[in-house]
């Protein structure tokens, strides 16, 4: 019997909090455009949030909310992938809001145009982690996009050696958002 270790109470199981859990948050800031919504219109789910994300952009980001936690910042995804549906509701719920497509467009894209819906943006977040990924984003080829969104971010791979490539004003300044 001496080698027997002697009994002990089972140790409840350590949870081990995983990145995802990190970056999967309640989206509360759910559009581009300020200040959000009083209804938020609700993602189908949270999960598809990151996991439709294009996976070079979610390896960028998740390098980032390491060394961000690291240095004490908590940097949270408050809005990546959206559905076509969802963006659609999000611009007719802007044109509403600022009344008229036009001034709609300087905050948020069609379905068509979206870099969400493509899974090719996240809007981060709370503006302590906004602020340390502009400073420290092109380390990671996360960039800027818009001076008047500064919360969103594109992977610009090319950014890791030249630095992020200046901004625009707003979207309507995007050719991309031509179409
Ligand atoms: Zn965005």
């Amino acid at each position: 019997m001496s080698d027997r270790a002697p009994a002990r109470p089972a140790a409840p199981r350590a949870r081990t909090p995983i990145l995802a859990v990190v970056l999967v948050v309640s989206a509360t800031l759910v559009g581009c455009q300020s200040p959000a919504p009083s209804s938020a219109p609700s993602q189908p789910r949270e999960v598809p949030t990151v996991a439709h994300l294009d996976p070079d952009l979610l390896g960028a980001v998740r390098r980032a909310t390491s060394d961000a936690a690291a240095d004490g910042v908590r940097l949270q995804v408050k809005s990546g992938w959206r559905s076509a549906e969802y963006q659609d509701r999000l611009l007719r719920e802007a044109i509403s809001e600022y009344g008229s497509a036009a001034e709609a467009a300087r905050w948020v894209a069609t379905a068509q145009t979206s870099r969400h819906v493509s899974g090719e943006a996240v809007d981060i977040g709370p503006t302590a982690a906004v602020a340390w990924l502009s400073e420290h984003g092109s380390v990671y080829g996360l960039c800027q996009v818009y001076d008047n969104e500064p919360w969103h971010y594109e992977l610009r791979p090319d950014a890791i050696e030249d630095g992020c490539p200046a901004r625009y004003a707003d979207p309507t300044q995007d050719p991309r958002m031509q179409h």
